[in-house]
């Protein structure tokens, strides 16, 4: 049977590698239809959980970045990457501890914004552009972070924000397997360089909102 989640009070199956379509004017109708059958305060909570629910997606979906990064980003959101954590709950051979600070368990959220090895590529990043970076502080999901940023952002920088927010996580996931796979080891300064010499090939292949950004990223 395939795992089940719940999005506000509705439940459904869903593959770990399954993502999901957009459906950019899936509201009205559907919508409709579930108020229909569930009416009243619990009709409600269920169109607002939906709505949400598409909003998130519609955020990874319609940020600029290569497939593979937004398929990684919907992953680490829902917690399935194969993390030490995730592993040991599989009952699959893991080293619980993180691989970029080794001192504490590794999750998809410690991993992305919590490691201390993952805050200096932050800071190192978003420091040179004016950005703040979140605090992680009761952060429940990647999902929930990202917006915690986007909303301390004024509106001209969120657009090519949300790609390099992508751009770093992803930057960061895989130095996190280089150094699970090959035992490769790169400091936080390489993996800004990195972060800056990828920004340059996502500009060229048309993310145009990251380019504006200035990427005065300094290594
Ligand atoms: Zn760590």
């Amino acid at each position: 049977m395939l795992p089940t989640e719940e999005v506000g009070s509705e439940k459904r199956s869903m593959a770990d590698s399954q993502v999901p379509a957009v459906a950019p004017n899936l509201d009205c109708g559907i919508l409709r239809r579930i108020d229909t059958v569930v009416p009243g305060q619990i009709g409600v909570a269920v169109v607002i959980g939906w709505m949400l629910h598409v909003l998130d997606q519609h955020t990874v979906c319609y940020t600029k970045a290569p497939l593979r990064v937004k398929i990684f980003i919907w992953l680490a959101w829902r917690k399935r990457l194969w993390t030490g954590d995730r592993r040991q709950r599989h009952g699959l051979v893991a080293r619980e501890s993180c691989f970029l600070c080794d001192a504490a368990v590794e999750t998809c959220n410690h991993i992305l914004f919590e490691c201390s090895f993952a805050l200096q590529v932050w800071n190192r990043v978003f420091t040179p552009l004016g950005l703040s970076r979140p605090s992680a502080d009761g952060c429940v999901s990647v999902l929930e972070w990202w917006q915690r940023a986007r909303s301390a952002w004024p509106s001209s920088v969120r657009k090519g924000g949300n790609s390099l927010l992508l751009l770093v996580m992803w930057m960061l996931w895989k130095e996190r397997n280089a150094r699970c796979f090959r035992g490769d080891f790169a400091t936080a300064d390489a993996v800004v360089s990195r972060v800056v010499s990828a920004a340059s090939e996502w500009v060229s292949a048309g993310a145009s909102a990251l380019g504006a950004l200035g990427c005065t990223i300094r290594e």
